[in-house]
Formats: structure tokens, sequence, C-alpha cells
């Protein structure tokens, strides 16, 4: 077989191949599409629950050290009217230890709060992704389920068309095979046409008499407008 029906069979398959791309649709790119997506969310949800123990720790702990702050204060109000002070000495620095820890006191209850009002807003946010990514996996998985069903209706004939390609390109050297694909793309798949009444099929331009011989004797002719590769199969 020359080489121009080589590249005219070679352009049959990959048409069928294209035809059974086309049937599978959006598929594979939302496939790919969702999948990225629930990775993202998932990393952004697993940051997140990170940051919320951390918090609940920081809480438990600010907690603790407001109740010993509380208690000491007591305790040392406590001194102030038991009698164990006898001089106003005394009793300036125990006042002023008991500003001290007021103040510090304050200032973990505030930090507390601070705390208390991000472990909300972190619980909040991972509801809601949790709600969007139970979203993306049901999505995610009734596409990958028609996905499925597809390839395996088109497997079989995909499978052969596959390795009839493979035999076939390998009756085609390489500079051809990279001219061939290169019009494939530009001209969607319609690569060799025949020459009707000494115009090009794909593009009409006038064939030159000289190169309708040179296709009739099956050498490789390109249409010099459109270069599609040409061929004529009668006189
Ligand atoms: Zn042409």
């Amino acid at each position: 077989m020359g080489l121009i029906n080589q590249i005219i069979l070679l352009q049959e398959v990959d048409n069928k191949l294209f035809e059974i791309k086309k049937l599978l649709g959006d598929l594979p790119s939302k496939v790919e599409e969702l999948t990225e997506n629930e990775d993202n969310v998932k990393l952004s949800l697993e940051n997140k629950e990170n940051e919320l123990k951390e918090t609940s720790v920081s809480i438990n702990s600010n907690e603790t050290l407001v109740e010993s702050t509380s208690e000491k204060i007591n305790s040392l109000k406590d001194k102030l009217i038991d009698g164990s002070i006898s001089t106003n000495k005394e009793y300036d620095a125990m006042m002023e230890t008991i500003d001290f820890e007021k103040k510090l006191l304050s200032e973990k209850e505030n930090e507390l709060i601070e705390l208390m009002s991000k472990k909300e807003e972190l619980e909040n946010e991972i509801e809601v992704d949790t709600s969007a990514l139970d979203g993306i996996i049901i999505e995610l998985n009734s596409k990958k389920d028609a996905l499925n069903t597809k390839m395996e209706e088109v497997a079989e004939e995909k499978n052969a068309l596959e390795s009839e390609r493979q035999t076939v390109a390998k009756n085609i050297d390489q500079d051809t095979m990279s001219k061939y694909s290169e019009i494939y793309e530009a001209r969607k798949g319609l690569v060799a046409v025949e020459i009707l009444d000494g115009s090009c099929g794909g593009c009409g331009a006038m064939v030159p008499p000289q190169l309708v011989n040179e296709a009739i004797s099956q050498n490789i002719v390109y249409c010099g407008n459109c270069s599609r590769f040409l061929y004529k199969t009668e006189n």
C-alpha cells in the first residue's frame, strides 16, 4: 500500500477516534476540574481544623489562667479585711498587687473573647466547607460514573482503533507524520482530499496537471493553497 493510502487510512482512524472523544464530551475535563476542587477544599479544611484545635488549646489555657487569677485576686482581697495587714505601707503594696492582677485578668479576659469569636468563625467556615465538599464529592462521583459508563461503551472500539492506528503509523515516516499532524490540527481532521475536476477537494484551488499526474502515480502531493495531501483514485 502506497504512503498516500496509509495517510488516508490514518485519517479515517483518527476521525473515528475523534468521534469517540466527542462522545465523552466534557466529562473528562469536568472530572479533572472537580477532582482539583475536591483537593483544594480538603486542604483548606485540614488547615482550618488544625487552627481550630490550636485555638481550643489556647482557650483552655486562657480559661485556666482567668480562673487562677480571679482566685488570686479574691484571696488577696480577703487579706485586706482579715486583719493580716497592719501598716499603710503593707496596704498600699497589697492594693498595687491587686491592681496588677486585675489588669492581667482583664487582658486575659479580652484575649479569651477574641479566641472564642475566632473559634466560632472557624467552626462556621468548617461547616460551610464540609457541606461544599459533600456537594463536590456527590457531583464528582456522578460524573465519574457517567464517564466510566461511556468509556466502557466505547472501550472495545477505541482499543481496536488505537491498535489499528499504531499499525498504520508504523508505515509512515516521521516527517510525513508530523506534517500530517500539523494539517490535521489546522484543517480539523480533513488532511487528505481527492482531486476533483483538477481542483483540490478541500479548498477548491486549481491543481496543476503535473501534480495531478503525480497524484495518480501515488506520489505525495500537497495542495499549494491549503497544504492538504492530495490523492486521485481514477484517471
Ligand atoms: Zn487545497
